[in-house]
């Protein structure tokens, strides 16, 4: 299974994306959690992530397509995978969109949450008073809801337009969103994923 996973900052895709992972038995790939993991480096393109994620703004296409390029690759990607937080922009749609044509592969669904602003600014600030992540003040976690609506947003009609999208509602408990969004991709994909009768 090849999925994507979109929706605004705050609406529970990294959470959402475990989950889906877990069931499938894909590996979840978050440029975030990528991003976030090189920014600890003492390099000035650690420096540059840094500067930038902290601001609200997305890296560069250039960086961007080359890490997810590289962690495609890897072998555990191989069956399958859910991209959480990529592609972000045009220009990293037709990076993975020519990266699979290449592999002769093509994706199965793209998962949209969907989430009400005021209801995902206010997780966000909370997220902000439990975990401290550099990029949830509330000017920051503003700049991050005006790219995603300029920039990817508009990438979802890419993805209707291919029939792909699996739009799901992001409110509500965690196992709920969960359910909800097990029950709509398997009626999009065919099914549910197959349980080995002896585990
Ligand atoms: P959220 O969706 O909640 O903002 P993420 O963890 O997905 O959180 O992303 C955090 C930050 O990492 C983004 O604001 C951006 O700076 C950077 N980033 C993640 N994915 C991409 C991407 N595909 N292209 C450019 N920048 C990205």
């Amino acid at each position: 299974m090849r999925l994507l996973i979109m929706g605004p900052p705050g609406a529970g895709k990294g959470t959402q994306a475990a989950q889906v992972s877990q069931r499938y038995g894909i590996p979840a790939v978050s440029t975030g959690d990528i991003f976030r993991a090189m920014k600890t480096a003492d390099t000035p393109l650690a420096q540059q992530v840094r500067d930038i994620m902290d601001s609200g703004g997305y890296i560069s296409d250039d960086i961007t397509n080359d890490i997810v390029a590289q962690r495609l690759a890897e072998v555990d990607c191989v069956g399958g995978f859910l991209l959480d937080g990529y592609p972000r922009t045009p220009a990293q749609v037709e990076t993975l969109d020519a990266f699979l044509a290449g592999r002769g592969e093509a994706l199965d669904a793209v998962i949209v949450l969907v989430a009400d602003q005021d209801e995902v600014v206010q997780r966000l600030l909370k997220r902000a008073a439990t975990d401290g992540r550099a990029d949830d003040r509330e000017e920051t976690i503003r700049v991050r809801q005006q790219v995603y609506a300029d920039q990817t947003a508009p990438l979802l009609e890419i993805f209707r337009n291919r029939d792909l999208l699996v739009e799901v509602d992001g409110l509500g408990p965690v196992t709920e969103v969960s359910q909800r969004l097990f029950d709509a991709l398997d009626a999009k994909t065919g099914g549910a994923p197959a349980v080995s009768v002896d585990g």
